[in-house]
């Protein structure tokens, strides 16, 4: 392999003299002197300065990301603190002890880059490692469900809950909508959880993150598993209840973003045990569910959680924008022994992901010090070009394989995905629809059941936190909420039906 690179994924170059210059380096004499025709005549356009400080503002965006735009972030480091070479031979995990570098960025889904962070959504949960191997991300949530299956579904989805093309708001009628019919129901369980105290985080630092998706990892040798990843804050699981996270959302929309910067800047770094659940081929047969359904959990009896490291995060960026906003997550950025399955989620990720970052910050994006695999090296001469190429292009080296270069490829050391699962079958269109008996609704049921019923007051939390916001939808889609969760268990929906009967009271009143 060849050299590594400096580590610069937190350091900012300023000229240490501080003369402060234009774009091209020139010193400026006054920054707001304009040259002008007299003291009070029109501009010049010779005004060099002045056209490279407004032509800059108008470029210092980047397009947001379409949905996870808003986020914080912090460095810190992933270390082994339990042997797991039988399952995974990635060079991350091959020594008690070890650590790696890493950037973590959580982030609400559904709203703008300057929304409230209390909001009711999923949060993601996404970290890159600078490995030895190369970049590896995990791109998760902190939930180990989603909403859907299908992934041809993922725009008319997230639509739905961002805003009306015509009256440019929230629309509880279009968010129900969608999650209550009948093909798309399958999001019940992760309805139940967004509903849940879990779907409003009192910070990043007090939720889990889940990889949802099975992942397939396997060991030096070629035995392979599947795998489920498990991240448990250290902090343990703190939420807000509605009326708080409503009320935060207009006192301090910043409030995880300040308290995630505040925690570390005073020393009290936030860290997280990870875990993972494996399971064998012949095990996933048997499961009741497909392993590549994205809508179900391994229960923790059948597939305990087996622990692996500790991520710790302890370094503040240094600038948001270059290190934050910049920063490019994409599940396809992985390592040796650690492959995706074949949920049909994670596979489209695989395309969209990095597809999004070439658009929001161009072809380039994996030169910028925050995304390039500096502990590994990046090397292959035939990716070339490209707007905004600063890493030296590979100087001099031919621009395809030639012959009597000498180029290393070790990937015939590796076990590889064509050894593993073997798939056969006519290419056909295939909508993996809600299943019209229970089977879809077993595990929200008991979430509702042996879950939500052991913490105190967490199912009267959960029908009134679905029946405040169902309200608002009209009549129709209103008992369409009702009979979904009636599905669910009858005391919920019951109980969903008196919130929503109250709210319209109330509000009819105010009339
Ligand atoms: P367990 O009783 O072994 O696990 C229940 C888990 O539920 C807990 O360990 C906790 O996960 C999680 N939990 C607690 N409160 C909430 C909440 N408000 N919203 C979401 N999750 C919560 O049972 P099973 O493994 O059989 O799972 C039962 C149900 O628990 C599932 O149907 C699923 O809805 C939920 N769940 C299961 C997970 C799993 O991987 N098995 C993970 C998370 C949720 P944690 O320890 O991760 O904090």
């Amino acid at each position: 392999m060849s050299a590594k690179g400096k580590d610069n994924t937190n350091t900012a170059d300023v000229r240490d003299d501080r003369v402060v210059t234009n774009s091209l380096g020139n010193p400026l004499n006054e920054p707001y002197a304009t040259q002008r025709i007299g003291q009070h005549g029109p501009l010049l356009l010779q005004d060099y300065n002045l056209l490279d400080n407004l032509a800059h503002f108008n470029r210092e965006r980047v397009p947001e990301r379409n949905p996870h735009a808003h986020g914080s972030g912090a460095f810190g480091y992933f270390e082994v603190t339990d042997d797991i070479t039988d399952i995974c031979g990635s060079a991350m995990f091959d020594t008690i002890g070890k650590r790696t570098r890493c950037l973590t960025r959580f982030s609400t889904v559904g709203g703008e880059k300057g929304s409230a962070d209390t909001v009711r959504d999923p949060r993601g949960f996404a970290t890159k490692f600078y490995t030895e191997e190369g970049n590896l991300d995990w791109v998760y949530n902190n939930t180990p469900i989603f909403f859907i299956r299908d992934p041809s579904k993922f725009p008319t989805f997230i639509h739905t809950q961002k805003r009306n093309p015509q009256t440019n708001m929230k629309d509880a009628n279009m968010f129900w909508d969608f999650l209550t019919t009948p093909e798309n129901q399958v999001a019940v369980h992760q309805v139940m959880i967004l509903f849940s105290d879990r779907g409003t985080p009192a910070s990043y630092r007090t939720m889990n993150g889940y990889s949802g998706h099975t992942y397939k990892w396997s060991n030096k040798k070629g035995d392979w598993h599947y795998v489920q990843v498990h991240i448990l804050s250290d902090q343990g699981i703190k939420n807000l209840t509605i009326e708080e996270a409503t009320r935060i959302a207009g006192e301090n929309p910043d409030y995880c973003q300040q308290d995630l910067f505040t925690s570390i800047e005073k020393g009290k770094f936030p860290s997280w045990t990870v875990y993972i659940q494996t399971m064998t081929e012949e095990q996933a047969q048997k499961f009741p569910f497909s392993v590549f359904d994205l809508t179900k959990i391994w229960p923790h009896k059948d597939y305990p959680l087996r622990r692996v490291g500790k991520l710790v995060l302890n370094e503040n960026p240094k600038n948001f924008f270059a290190q934050v906003e910049q920063a490019a997550f994409a599940p396809s950025n992985t390592v040796p022994y650690q492959e995706a399955s074949a949920d049909p989620v994670l596979q489209s990720r695989l395309f969209a992901y990095a597809d999004a970052h070439r658009y929001r910050i161009g072809p380039n994006y994996a030169q910028l010090p925050v995304n390039c695999p500096y502990a590994s090296k990046f090397f292959n001469p035939v990716i070339r070009d490209g707007p905004m190429n600063i890493d030296g292009n590979f100087g001099s080296e031919p621009n395809y394989y030639a012959t009597n270069t000498n180029y290393q490829f070790i990937q015939q050391d590796r076990p590889i995905q064509e050894h593993q699962e073997v798939w056969h079958g006519p290419a056909i269109p295939y909508h993996w629809k809600t299943d019209a008996g229970d089977i879809d609704f077993v595990q929200a049921t008991d979430l509702y059941r042996k879950v939500l019923s052991k913490q105190e007051g967490a199912q009267e939390r959960q029908a009134h936190n679905i029946g405040i916001h169902a309200a608002a939808a009209s009549p129709e889609i209103q008992e369409r909420v009702i009979q979904m969760f009636t599905r669910v268990d009858k005391e919920l929906g019951d109980n969903v039906r008196k919130v929503i009967n109250a709210k319209n009271a109330e509000e009819n009143a105010k009339l």
